[in-house]
């Protein structure tokens, strides 16, 4: 299959020049960009006058169980957020799983994303029918994810800096464990990665942790030996909150990080999600074992975690990747959280020159993007690389006039504008809407199974609100307390 985008104005690898041309697509790549050869025969030749074409947005961690999990979330830190997101997210046929995955992935679509690293949950274990489940839900919408297989085998309740007895007994038992052994996660990840990779690229599965801190040693070494056994990436959340710097600290009597590095496990394919509380120390460590970091600022501004130390990572030459975190905590609007990522940091130093332009957060959510995704052909408009492709339409109010087309596609756009989309050369969206699912037989099945979810899920709603309380009085406690990093607001 080729296809010809006719009179494109599409954006240069660098992400600050954009050109006009046409761009051939053919067998998933970009034959040609700028000048095709005189004569060139296509299958379909598309009229790209009017729109602006950009490589599809990269989301370098979201989690499709969230899919159900819309509006559920409004002014709750990460501990407590914890608490709903497993009494919300459990218990999932296959069939609901892939419903899930699909309405995340679609909206995700829709915005001008394709491609994912999917931080895929199943509670209480993971399965190889849920995770066969959420690999046919990409493919059949046609887009590219990597599914890091988040898993933890310690309880929550146990990882968080709890005094002894803080917590009733009656909690004790109903804590949101796994209920699976490390052997077996590992064996589920293993079996899971070899079936998808018999079934092409589109889809991958990786490895994933939930956090370090609610992962045993063991598990963390297993994970580790499995990784490079396959050399397939690991993504792993890290040191989102404070109360998780202090709880690593107390456990590990270093950071978690330096834990990590004493393990064995810190490589240039493993990537740690929000990294907020990263310690001067544990960023020399990434910095000098090549470990990427995603940066999620709109999840870590809705749950008040923090402001990253994005400046610093870039200044020690860390790669950064962008993600948005679940669409309940989040949104999963990749245009917004380059737009947070360009402004939020300017709070944090006055040095101008330091600032993020238009340009940087592209390059970060892009290339950076691709090196998390361990996908070196992916993110950019130039031959050889995957034909992922976004037509934005341009000829609206919204864009006229026209300025800088990087800083109105950064400061302006929301994904609305979202015409048609390629992922590796195949048109999944026409018109802004997907071609290959029925969006309203879909939202219709989502509906009824959220509310069933919803029904079914009350009980351990009433626990979570019962739990509530003691934890609202460790985190106001905890956050109190003098610590060494300053990345909140109210303490800098
Ligand atoms: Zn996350």
């Amino acid at each position: 299959m080729t296809t010809l985008l006719h009179n494109a104005l599409y954006l240069l690898p660098d992400c600050g020049a954009w050109e006009r041309g046409d761009i051939l697509l053919s067998d998933g790549r970009i034959a040609a960009a700028g000048a095709v050869p005189e004569g060139t025969e296509a299958d379909e030749t598309v009229d790209a006058s009017g729109k602006l074409v950009i490589p599809g947005f990269i989301n370098a961690h979201a989690h499709s169980y969230t899919g159900y999990l819309k509006g559920s979330v409004d002014c709750e830190p990460l501990d407590i957020y914890m608490l709903h997101a497993i009494a919300g997210g459990s218990f999932r046929s296959p069939r609901e799983i892939y419903v899930s995955t699909m309405i995340e992935a679609l909206e995700m679509l829709k915005g001008g994303t394709t491609a994912v690293v999917d931080h895929f949950s199943e509670r209480p274990g993971l399965t190889p029918e849920g995770l066969r489940a959420a690999a046919e839900a990409f493919e059949h919408l046609g887009m590219r994810a990597n599914i890091a297989t988040m898993f933890a085998d310690r309880d929550f309740l146990d990882t968080i800096p709890l005094l002894p007895g803080e917590l009733p007994a009656e909690f004790r038992g109903a804590r949101g464990g796994m209920a699976q052994s490390p052997e077996e996660y590992a064996s589920v990840v293993e079996q899971a990665y070899l079936e998808a990779r018999g079934r092409g690229d589109l889809v991958r599965i990786t490895l994933g942790t939930d956090g370090p801190q609610r992962c045993t040693d063991k598990l963390l070494e297993l994970t580790g030996e499995l990784e490079r056994k396959y050399r397939m990436g690991w993504q792993t959340h890290a040191l989102e909150a404070k109360t998780q710097a202090i709880f690593a600290r107390n456990q590990y009597g270093v950071g978690l990080v330096e834990h990590m590095h004493e393990l064995g496990l810190l490589n240039d394919r493993l990537s740690l999600v929000h990294a907020v509380w990263l310690s001067e120390r544990e960023m020399a460590l990434c910095a000098g074992h090549g470990v990427n970091i995603v940066h999620c600022p709109g999840s870590n501004l809705h749950l008040g975690s923090g402001i990253a130390p994005l400046t610093r990572f870039c200044e020690l030459g860390i790669n950064v990747a962008l993600g948005s975190d679940g669409g309940n905590c989040g949104g999963v609007a990749m245009p917004e959280q380059l737009r947070l990522a360009a402004r939020l940091h300017r709070l944090t130093t006055p040095d101008y020159g330091k600032w993020l332009t238009a340009a940087d957060v592209l390059r970060m959510d892009y290339a950076g993007g691709a090196r998390v995704l361990m996908r070196a052909t992916t993110g950019r408009i130039s031959v050889g690389a995957d034909a992922d492709l976004v037509l934005l339409d341009i000829s609206n109010v919204l864009w006229q006039p026209e300025g800088s087309l990087s800083c109105q596609l950064v400061y302006g756009e929301s994904g609305a504008n979202v015409n048609t989309v390629f992922v590796a050369g195949r048109k999944v969206l026409a018109g802004g809407r997907s071609t290959l699912v029925n969006e309203e037989e879909l939202c219709a099945e989502a509906a009824e199974i959220a509310a069933r979810l919803r029904r079914d899920a009350a009980p351990r709603f009433e626990a979570a609100a019962r739990q509530a309380p003691y934890l609202r009085r460790m985190y106001l406690r905890e956050m109190e307390r003098t610590w060494p990093e300053k990345r909140l607001g109210y303490q800098m």
